[in-house]
């Protein structure tokens, strides 16, 4: 294991949300639309309809507000945990970008002068 990866399993979230506020946009797979769409009970068609934008010709992601947040997050934070996407479930321990150590509350704690 890296150091970094034996670093990541003390990684605990300080629910800051700022993840959920970044300029990237959040990918689903057809299993995320799936649940999703369970979640709401909506159709998989009427679900994207409602919540999603696509990216190119084929990549379904979430719809954004205009100040960067996902359509998604409230006050309080995700509003779909149960059923949030596989690329919010993986942040930061599977992926994350040199900037999340910036903005992350939960990685800063780990990496405090990163
Ligand atoms: S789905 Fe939930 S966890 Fe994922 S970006 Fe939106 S608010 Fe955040
Ligand atoms: S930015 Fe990091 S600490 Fe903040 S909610 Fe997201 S994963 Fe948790």
């Amino acid at each position: 294991m890296s150091a970094t990866a034996f670093k990541l399993e003390a990684f605990e979230c300080q629910r800051c949300n700022r993840c959920c506020q970044q300029p990237g946009r959040v990918a689903l797979t057809d299993e995320d639309v799936d649940r999703l769409a369970d979640f709401f009970g909506l159709t998989p068609y009427a679900f994207t309809e409602d919540y999603c934008d696509l990216q190119g010709r084929h990549r379904l992601v979430l719809k954004k507000r205009e100040d960067e947040s996902c359509v998604f997050l409230a006050v309080n934070g995700c509003t779909v945990h149960s059923a949030k996407p596989q690329q919010c479930l993986d942040f930061p321990k599977k992926w994350r970008t040199e900037k999340s150590y910036s903005y992350c509350e939960g990685l800063k704690r780990l990496w405090p002068k990163a």
